[in-house]
This record gives C-alpha cells, structure tokens and sequence, in this order.
C-alpha cells in the first residue's frame, strides 16, 4: 500500500482557461510532467481528480473528459512520467439541466473522489496528500483527512519539491 498524491487537474496539471475540454486547448501548467515524475520517483500513486461541471452545463460529455483524460495520460508517458488514475464528478447542484443536475459527495469540497481511489487502489491515506487550486480542493483534501496544499501558480515542480519529504 503505497500513499497517493491527489491531484486538481485545472489549474495545477493544465491551465484553467475555463473549462478546458479537448488536448487541443490544453496548455500544460510549467513543471507539470517534471512534478509528476518526481511524485512518482518518491513513490507515490498519482492521481487526477477533477470537477467537471462543464458536463452538467451541457459545454461537453463524457467522452470529451474520457479521450482528454486519455490524452494527460498519454503525454505524461511521453515525458517519461506516470498518471495512475483519474477520477472526475459532471455533476452540479444547481447548473444545467437533467440527470447531471444533482448534489454529489464526490464533487470537490465534498472528499468522495478520494474515498473512491482509495477504495478502488491499493493505496492509503497515512502518507497522501492534495494539490489543487482552490478553497473547494482543499475542502476535499480535509472532508478526506489529508493535507491540502494549495498551488497558487508558478512552476509546480517547484512546488511539489517544497512539499514531499
Ligand atoms: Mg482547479
């Protein structure tokens, strides 16, 4: 059982252009696969998770989060890194219409996302830690019992090096 680093995806993987959807509008955060490299050489199990409203507010579906998440992986392997899971909730509680229009524990502040890796992965939650961009990331990283660290920008590289042992 090895200790998980949680990360947000917009914002700290990708810039947060407003709701990014396709690689195409992906501009990689400075740092992003050097960051997610050496979270991996210290030993922890990488994983995204991320709030997509943009599916309840009808912007995308499902397969455009599947095929960018397809993507993220694709190009951390390039750089010679590893992302081990992505978890992503389309639900909002009150924006957009239909099924995704809904209140959901995994959607961050809620900790659900993290209790479902944790769930799902041999991983546990002595040791792991949160990076997102937002009070509702750190939200998330306290409803599940772990630090949050919040990335204002930068390097995040540089960041993660401040942080991990
Ligand atoms: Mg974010």
């Amino acid at each position: 059982m090895t200790p998980a680093a949680f990360l947000d995806r917009d914002g700290v993987l990708i810039e947060d252009t407003g709701f990014p959807h396709r690689p195409a509008q992906a501009r990689m955060v400075p740092g992003a696969w050097a960051a997610v490299r050496r979270l991996n050489a210290a030993g922890f199990f990488v994983a995204v998770v991320t709030n997509q409203s943009g599916v309840a507010r009808g912007l995308f579906g499902e397969a455009e989060v599947a095929a960018m998440h397809l993507w993220l992986r694709e190009q951390a392997r390039a750089a010679g890194a590893r992302l081990d899971a992505f978890a992503h909730c389309p639900f909002h509680p009150t924006d957009g219409t239909g099924a995704y229009r809904r209140e959901s524990p995994r959607r961050k502040p809620g900790g659900g996302m993290i209790e479902d890796l944790l769930r799902f992965f041999p991983i546990r939650r002595e040791g792991s830690l949160l990076i997102g961009d937002r009070a509702t990331d750190m939200g998330a990283a306290a409803a599940a019992g772990i630090p949050g660290h919040l990335f204002a920008g930068g390097d995040l590289d540089a960041f993660v090096k401040g942080i991990i042992p």
